[in-house]
């Protein structure tokens, strides 16, 4: 049983891709729960900037390093904790490439180039479709396993790679007698935000979709005034687009009773989107503010963030060259 002896936690492992800063789709739907679950005295947690996944689509290698620090720095400006989690970087715990090496043997290509978020990418990049891009939910799934993780603290876009994961995880006990647990999605109330475009999701990936932890009130209220509403009347409150995006950040931000004011306005007199812009753009950065003024000292001392990385590997190594060193067993190669 992989490193039974020394796993007295449960395990907890995420992970977020360094292709921007960190937005409100991210620190709702994920890091909040990370920060929840590093709470908890019966797990122990481990989170990752992935800078593998950020290269199976176009980036830049001059900034890839620093978009990295960015991630671990807004990390721990949101309030992530090196002394209750092993916070890192995932190329410098290369056992997670080598163990979706190994996972690739058990993964069909038809399966891979089937997934909807394969297919989202291919619209995206056309020109980018690789090796890598095909393997991606491969490589997630060793992230996770490499730790035996229980619990994967994720938005709703990544349940399809969880399944992945988990069917990885049952093939691979029933072939090699591995003894892998089926890692669940542990879900926050921010598991979906919508994009400020109106539709899809608020994504790094697509412009004019987010705000960020960053921005500043002026910013926030220029990108909230941006989202295409309508007359702010009508029989019933619409359920896509942009006045639905807004209702729900009003929710997350504002709370459920103001949602439900904003909503009796709509149906009723007439909803203001002025007033409702200028009261959200706010609320949201009264969470965001003290979350910006710890990101301003973080940037004054890039040798303690190195150190959270440098600490953070070394624990994550232990934990994964045991996991790495049984498996190659079980599966016949010489370790
Ligand atoms: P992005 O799509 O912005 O590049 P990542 O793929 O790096 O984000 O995802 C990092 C984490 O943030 C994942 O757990 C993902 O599920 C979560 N996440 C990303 N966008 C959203 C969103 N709009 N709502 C909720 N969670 C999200």
């Amino acid at each position: 049983m992989q490193n039974e002896l020394k796993q007295t936690k449960k395990r907890v492992f995420s992970g977020t891709r360094a292709t921007g800063r960190l937005h409100l789709g991210n620190y709702l739907g994920a890091v909040k729960g990370y920060i929840e679950l590093q709470n908890r005295e019966d797990l122990e947690c481990i989170y990752m900037a992935v800078d593998l996944h950020t290269i199976t689509t176009p980036y830049d290698q001059k900034t890839l390093k620093q978009a990295t620090r960015d991630i671990i720095m807004d990390y721990l400006a949101a309030g992530l904790d090196p002394e209750k989690s092993i916070i890192t970087v995932q190329s410098l715990v290369p056992e997670h490439v080598y163990l979706a090496y190994l996972f690739s043997s058990v993964v069909s290509v038809a399966q891979m180039s089937h997934l909807p978020t394969f297919k989202d990418k291919v619209k995206q990049h056309p020109d980018n479709v690789t090796m890598a891009l095909l393997n991606y939910p491969v490589l997630m799934a060793a992230d996770i396993l490499l730790y035996n993780t229980n619990l994967v603290p994720a938005g709703l876009d990544q349940e399809p790679h969880l399944e992945i994961a988990r069917e990885i995880a049952r093939k691979f006990n029933t072939r090699f007698g591995t003894n892998f647990p089926l890692p669940k999605r542990f879900e926050t109330k921010g598991t979906y935000v919508p994009s400020l475009t109106g539709e899809g999701k608020m994504s790094k990936s697509v412009s004019g979709s987010s705000i960020e932890l960053m921005d500043d009130l002026d910013t926030i209220k220029k990108k909230l005034a941006k989202v295409p509403t309508d007359g702010g009347r009508g029989e019933k409150v619409p359920a896509t687009g942009g006045v639905a995006n807004l209702l729900k950040m009003v929710e997350l931000f504002q709370g459920e009773a103001k949602r439900q004011e904003a909503e009796t306005a709509y149906v009723n007199n007439g909803l203001r989107y002025g007033d409702l812009k200028a009261s959200l753009a706010e609320a949201i950065f009264a969470e965001l503010q003290p979350i910006q003024a710890r990101r301003k000292e973080l940037e004054k001392n890039p040798d303690y963030v190195e150190r959270v990385i440098t600490d953070g590997a070394r624990k994550a190594r232990e934990i994964a060259k045991a996991t790495l060193t049984e498996i190659m067993e079980k599966v016949g190669l010489s370790s």
